[in-house]
Order: C-alpha cells, then structure tokens, then sequence
C-alpha cells in the first residue's frame, strides 16, 4: 500500500483550503481563479497526480471489494474550465468497470416529464462504485435561473413557480445529499472557478487550433453574456447548498494542471475518511477454503 501518512496529509493540504461546508458568507469573487497555493511548476503538480492516481487506484479497489460505499462526485463550472479534462487526467488511473460517467445536457421531453432529480438519480452510483455527474441537477439553480424562460419551459403547475423557487431547490437538493449521505453514499461537489480573461484565452485557442477548434460552440459566447448572472447563481447555490455532509470545493481553474491536483486529493481525503478494507474472511470460511485449497494442490 503506497497510501502513506505523508500522502494523506498532502491531500488534505491541497483539498482542504477550497472545501466549503458552511456556504453562509460564500463570495466566488473571494476565491482567486489563479491560485495555486505555492505549488510552482506544471512538472511538479504533475508528479503529485501520478502519485495521488496510485493512491486513488488502491483505494478504489477497496471500496468496490468492500462494496459498501458509493461515492458521487460532481462537477459544475462555466464553458471552458476543464470539467472534461479534469476528469480525464484525474481519473484515468481507476479501474474502469468501477467508475460511472454521466454528463447532463439539456433535458429531453421525457425529462421534462418528472421532477427535476429523477433523470440523475437512475444515474446514482452502486455501492463499490464512484459515479461522475458532469454537470447535475444543480443546473437547475444555475443555467434555469439565468434563463428563466427554461424555467417556463418545464411544465410545472403555474402556482408552484414562486419568487423563493431557488431556494425551494436548494432545500429539497439539501435534503436529498442528507439521504444519500445517510444511505451510504458520499458526496462530493467541485465548482471549478475559471477567470473570465483565462475563458477568453481557451475560447481563442479552440478557434485558433484545428484539434480543438470541434469543442468551440457559438452558444458557449451566447452563455460568457450572462457572465454576472451566473456569478450571482454560483453564489446563491454554494450559500444554500453547501454542508457538512456534501460540501463543495471551490476549485482554482485558471492553472489545469492546480485544477486536478486539488480535485484528486479531496477524493483522496473523502476516501480516506472511510474504513475501506478487502472483505474479511470470517473462520469458517476459511476452514472452508482451506480444505478446497488442500483438495486442489493434490490433483
Ligand atoms: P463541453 O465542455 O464539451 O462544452 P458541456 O457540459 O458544456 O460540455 P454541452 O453539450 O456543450 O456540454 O452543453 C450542455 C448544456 O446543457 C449546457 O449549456 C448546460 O447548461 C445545459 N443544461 C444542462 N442541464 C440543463 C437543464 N436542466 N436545463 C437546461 N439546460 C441544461
Ligand atoms: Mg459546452
């Protein structure tokens, strides 16, 4: 096991500064895009995620032979912040028949025909398992509120469309993260924080580089418009959302490579917090396997 005290202690390091449990006095504008808590060069954030990749492909062998925990990570952030490489670069060294990956895209009609959770929650993580939600049902307090004729769109009975519907949703999302919490599951929320000139500067670099000019949208320009509007929802959401039991990371975005090595260690850190252990055998069994054992060396 190459999980050491020094490596816990890292991830709680790197993790820990971003990591909002009680959102009350939340300002994103508080949190610098650019930070990159000392760490100097891309070279060495890179050799503190092959390292936190190695912790993290242990210990999710564990989690899913235990198969008791699930854990559900989730990632929101403006146009450009690295969401998909971010989950890439972080999860590339997990077992892939452990991990789950959903991103939410606007809703189709059959979607639109439920409550606002039902389309994520058939998407929760199994026990042993770590789920990805790239972008979530918080969409419904971020890119709805900023577009409220989205919100006109979703078929709710008229009256229930009332001045404190955000924070209705922010409650109703509370209490579900409480229940999974409760269930077993543990959540975990990365807000990735991208300065608006660094957004300008990947918009220009997909337009300017033929391998990456397919990830430029002319809606993404359409959405930088509503920059303020969507400040104002990122606030709103991390002051009602956030807990102790699913707290958000507030995570610098400007520097990609500062990005993952905040993301993978607050998994580490979540992660660490369980008692993940190999299923213990208990004596019986073993008599058992014993004996199959014996049986098998003398064939
Ligand atoms: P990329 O980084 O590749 O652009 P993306 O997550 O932005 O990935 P897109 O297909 O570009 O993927 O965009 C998905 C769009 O769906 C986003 O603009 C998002 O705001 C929107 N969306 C997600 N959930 C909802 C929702 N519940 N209601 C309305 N729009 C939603
Ligand atoms: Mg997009």
């Amino acid at each position: 096991m190459i999980k050491t005290k020094r490596m816990l202690a890292e991830a709680a390091a790197f993790s820990r500064p971003f990591r909002i449990s009680n959102g009350r006095k939340f300002r994103l504008s508080d949190v610098d895009p650019g930070d990159t808590r000392g760490l100097k060069s891309k070279q060495d954030a890179a050799k503190l995620l092959e390292r936190g990749r190695e912790v993290l492909a242990e210990m999710q062998d564990r989690l899913y032979a235990q198969d008791r925990w699930a854990l559900l990570l989730i990632f929101q952030a403006m146009d450009a912040a690295g969401k998909d490489s971010t989950i890439k670069h972080v999860m590339s060294g997990v077992n892939p028949q452990g991990c789950q990956v959903y991103s939410f895209k606007a809703p189709s009609p059959q979607e639109l025909d439920h409550d606002f959770m039902w389309r994520t929650t058939m998407c929760l993580p199994e026990r042993g398992r770590i789920g990805i939600f790239n972008r979530s049902y918080y969409e419904e307090v971020l890119v709805v509120r900023v577009h409220p004729e989205l919100l006109r769109g979703q078929k709710l009975p008229p009256r229930l469309i009332t001045k404190h519907i955000w924070t209705d949703r922010c409650e109703d999302i509370t209490s579900v993260e409480r229940y999974l919490h409760r269930n077993g599951v543990i959540v975990r929320k990365f807000l990735l924080h991208v300065s608006k000139e660094e957004q300008r500067r990947r918009f220009l670099a997909r337009l300017d580089q033929p391998q990456k000019r397919w990830k430029f949208s002319i809606h993404d320009v359409e959405e930088r418009k509503h920059w303020n509007d969507y400040i104002h929802a990122y606030d709103d959401m991390v002051r009602h959302t956030a807990s102790a039991h699913a707290p958000w990371y507030v995570v610098p975005a400007d520097h990609k490579w500062f990005t993952r090595v905040v993301v993978i260690s607050a998994i580490i850190d979540a992660l660490a917090e369980l008692d993940l252990h190999y299923p213990r055998i208990d004596p019986d069994k073993q008599k058992e396997l014993d004996a199959v054992r014996k049986a098998l060396a003398a064939e």
